[in-house]
């Protein structure tokens, strides 16, 4: 099956919003993907119900071949989420932040200690596995987001503008990561509004604008339309 498969996706805000207008999209399995669009496209309006964090108001989602509306519990099994908005409790113990996500899942704990070590030190947060998650910088509360989403080993990540406001440094050090995971074979998604970081990671590309996709090529395509 595809890694994510929309069909027709349509939302209308309780406001009356049409915020999805039939989004149509396919991503294979191993692809590193880019959501492209300017603010206001539909970006995480997408993202939201592929989470199941917003309902959808017409069309289809699958994950791994798990529709959403079918197969809810496994479809939210082969996704791990990093949202815009930091949404952890800022009062705990990185740590605990990354074991507890995995306690949702049903790891055993010690397998979740385990898992939370691997990934607290290779997002390079492993000295301040021990503070309270506000004394992180930014770009470290990014990180933790990102070791939080991969602590149940999901096969699709989707990441909403991941690097936004982290600086260079910062930025770099996480595409490397992203790279390295992608490598070991999990599917990634992002949204972003730099082409820069879409040019760095991504093979292929959907943009979408208004509610729709616009287009959908590769990279390569893309660069040499421009
Ligand atoms: P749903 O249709 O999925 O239930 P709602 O229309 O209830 O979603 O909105 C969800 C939340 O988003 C509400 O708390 C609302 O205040 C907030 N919201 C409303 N308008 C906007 C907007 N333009 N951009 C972002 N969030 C908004
Ligand atoms: P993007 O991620 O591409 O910036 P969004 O998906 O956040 O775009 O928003 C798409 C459009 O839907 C925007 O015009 C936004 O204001 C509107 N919108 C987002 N959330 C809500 C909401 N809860 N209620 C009403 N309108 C919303």
């Amino acid at each position: 099956p595809h890694a994510l498969s929309i069909q027709n996706l349509t939302k209308t805000y309780k406001n009356g919003f049409e915020a999805l207008k039939g989004i149509d999209l396919q991503v294979e399995p191993g692809d590193f993907y880019a959501l492209l669009g300017p603010n206001g496209a539909g970006k995480s309006t997408t993202i939201s119900i592929v989470a199941s964090l917003v309902n959808k108001s017409g069309g289809s989602v699958s994950i791994f071949g798990h529709d959403l509306d079918k197969d809810l519990y496994a479809a939210k099994r082969c996704l791990g989420l990093v949202p815009q908005e930091f949404n952890f409790n800022v009062f705990e113990p990185v740590e605990e932040i990354v074991v507890n996500q995995a306690g949702y899942y049903g790891i055993p704990r010690k397998e979740a200690w385990k898992r939370a070590e691997k990934y607290l030190v290779e997002l390079g947060l492993w000295d301040k596995r021990k503070g309270m998650a506000r004394l992180l910088s930014g770009g470290m509360k990014r990180r933790l987001m990102i070791a939080r989403a991969l602590v149940h080993e999901p096969r699709l990540l989707i990441l909403d503008e991941p690097t936004a406001g982290v600086d260079i440094e910062i930025r770099r050090s996480m595409w490397t990561f992203l790279r390295e995971i992608n490598r070991q074979g999990c599917t990634i998604i992002l949204t972003t509004h730099y082409l820069e970081e879409a040019e760095s990671l991504c093979r292929n590309i959907g943009i979408i604008d208004h509610g729709r996709i616009i287009e959908n090529t590769t990279m390569k395509g893309l660069l040499n339309q421009l």
